[in-house]
């Protein structure tokens, strides 16, 4: 992930400042929590866990806090007013359970900075990794395909009956309750196509969501997001909205993620950790800042990741 717009929000420039010009993002939710013993066969899927297991998603953050992530994305990608309702829930509980999946993740920090003092280690080469650095909370919204659950997340193909109005009215409310729930910023993910985009852009703005906001979008074919919209103008709403501090590319191959941030720059398919890890370089290389996993991540590829970003600081630093 690329960041810009740093005039906009000191937030991203001054994290990265302090975390020595880049920083791990976590990784896969689901999964992990999936290893723990939840069952997600349901189309809130890992949303699910926000009203039956709140501390199985505590535990999964701190493994990755421990893994060395420095941002953590909450488990609201599934969590939506309108998929709450359709569980029977009213429209304050809904909200509450959005806001209670930053407060988890914020919990979860202050749980790891108390280790962190306990610990006399110093914090780094260890099996876990306890070491006070700045840590973000990053809000995640999944898309409008996200809710109908229909696969248009992958296709970014709504039909021609959702407009962008339909857009926004559907994110408005989440996006408000979400930008004043204690997160640091809100992290629109897996966006497919430029309408979503665009419905994003204008609900920040006219909405004066007061955190700023990263954009992280998919791709199947290395070029173009999944709707076949050019990733270049998906970018440049992005980057035309002061809000976006971030933009970047995922649930996509790695393979393809260099050539992606390229083309940024210019205006998971079961990869093994080692493999993963060694692309780093190239797309740090590229001008990326932020790095972390997606579906089928693990607080492993996390820790790998930290590793290679530690050994690659350690190199540069030398004389
Ligand atoms: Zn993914």
């Amino acid at each position: 992930m690329g960041f810009g717009n740093v005039e906009s929000s000191s937030l991203m420039s001054d994290f990265l400042r302090q975390s020595g010009g880049y920083a791990v993002i976590d990784g896969g939710l689901a999964t992990e929590l999936e290893r723990h013993g939840a069952d997600l066969n349901d189309p809130l899927w890992s949303a699910k866990c926000l009203i039956s297991s709140p501390h199985l998603i505590k535990r999964v953050h701190l493994d990755y806090l421990e893994a060395g992530a420095d941002i953590l994305i909450t488990a609201s990608y599934q969590a939506t007013i309108q998929g709450f309702e359709a569980k029977g829930l009213s429209t304050e509980e809904s909200e509450t359970l959005l806001k209670k999946s930053v407060e988890i993740a914020c919990e979860a920090r202050d749980i790891y900075y108390d280790r962190c003092t306990e610990c006399s280690c110093d914090g780094m080469g260890n099996e876990r990794i306890l070491r006070q650095r700045p840590i973000l909370v990053a809000a995640s919204v999944g898309s409008y395909g996200v809710y109908l659950a229909d696969g248009s997340e992958y296709s970014g193909n709504y039909g021609d009956a959702v407009t962008l109005e339909t857009l926004k009215d559907f994110h408005s409310r989440r996006v408000q309750v979400l930008s004043e729930s204690g997160a640091d910023l809100i992290a629109f993910e897996t966006v497919p196509n430029k309408l979503e985009a665009q419905a994003y852009a204008e609900l920040l703005e006219e909405a004066d969501i007061k955190i700023p906001a990263w954009f992280s979008f998919n791709s199947k074919d290395g070029v173009n997001v999944v709707s076949g919209d050019s990733l270049l103008e998906c970018a440049s709403i992005a980057d035309s909205c002061k809000k976006v501090v971030a933009v970047g590319i995922n649930c996509t191959t790695p393979r393809f993620i260099r050539g992606l941030i390229l083309s940024i720059q210019k205006q998971s398919t079961g990869v093994s950790d080692e493999d993963f890890v060694s692309y780093i370089s190239k797309w740090l290389d590229t001008g990326a800042s932020l790095i972390g996993g997606c579906c089928r991540t693990t607080p492993n590829t996390i820790r790998a990741i930290k590793k290679a970003l530690f050994h690659r600081s350690a190199a540069l630093s030398l004389p």
